[in-house]
């Protein structure tokens, strides 16, 4: 398990912990990502990893775009209960030789769009503010939420530039907690210490730093895509037979990119000839 959540603080403050290491490296990996953009990257993935362990119900599902003037473009994550996560990177490939800020840019905004699959997606926006990933993420649960949160996110690369750790510690205290409490609980450059003991000593270990644990929950998180060809058939049946059958004549095949894991799809005249057997559809 790669993901623990407990009470701490005598059960005044919610804990998120997550070695998100794996699921970084796998995420690098499918979108060749090096030096900063990877380890923007690699926190966001993190960040939603914690967002995904806070979601409640089985067809729960979260997804984020940031969204700023910077470098980087659009970088848009998504992930479900059971947590599996993927995301993508607008433009990561030029700008890895850019510091994280270059990358983020100054203005735009975070856009979180959270639905439990049975009502109505919640969607909320809040602004770009001054620094990185992390304090974005705290003034959107501020802002869009009235939910205090205290974030620390980290991915270390080694000296080949591969991802050598990844992980993530929020704290969330609870409405009732005690200003004892929110006065004592390490916040903003006093919480990153914690990703340290993370690294040497596990979920558990980091997690015991904030004194007794109470209901206490472990969970396995990964980097997942959902595509799949019979997916992106159904999409494509959609589109309709001529439309696609037109496109396969003027270029040899209808070419499906997915931007979360990277993946080229290509359906040919066999393809288009099984997805519109039988179908009915008249196009
Ligand atoms: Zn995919």
């Amino acid at each position: 398990m790669n993901v623990l959540r407990a009470l701490v603080y005598d059960g005044e403050v919610s804990l998120t912990v997550a070695d998100t290491t794996a699921l970084v490296k796998e995420g690098v990996k499918l979108h060749n990502l090096t030096s900063s953009a990877a380890q923007l990257f690699g926190r966001a993935l993190s960040l939603a990893v914690f967002q995904g362990a806070g979601l409640k119900g089985a067809t729960g599902e979260m997804s984020f775009s940031l969204r700023g003037d910077g470098l980087a473009g659009e970088l848009c994550v998504s992930v479900d209960e059971p947590l599996n996560v993927r995301g993508y990177l607008q433009d990561g490939e030029a700008n890895a030789r850019f510091s994280q800020a270059d990358l983020l840019g100054k203005v735009g905004s975070l856009t979180v769009i959270r639905q439990d699959g049975y009502s109505r997606p919640f969607v909320g926006v809040s602004p770009l503010v001054d620094g990185d990933i992390d304090r974005q993420f705290e003034a959107y649960y501020d802002a869009s939420e009235q939910l205090p949160t205290y974030l620390a996110t980290t991915t270390e690369l080694d000296d080949k530039g591969e991802v050598a750790f990844a992980g993530v510690i929020c704290l969330q205290p609870l409405p009732f907690a005690t200003q004892k409490v929110l006065e004592n609980m390490p916040t903003g450059e006093k919480l990153y210490p914690y990703l340290t003991l993370l690294r040497e000593n596990g979920i558990k270990g980091a997690a015991e730093a904030f004194g007794t644990l109470q209901a206490v929950t472990e969970k396995e998180a990964r980097y997942q895509c959902r595509c799949s060809k019979e997916y992106l058939g159904e999409v494509l049946v959609s589109l309709g037979e001529a439309q696609m059958r037109e496109i396969i004549r003027e270029d040899g095949a209808v070419r499906v990119h997915c931007h979360y894991c990277n993946k080229d799809y290509e359906f040919l005249e066999e393809d288009a000839d099984l997805l519109f057997q039988g179908t009915g559809r008249m196009s």
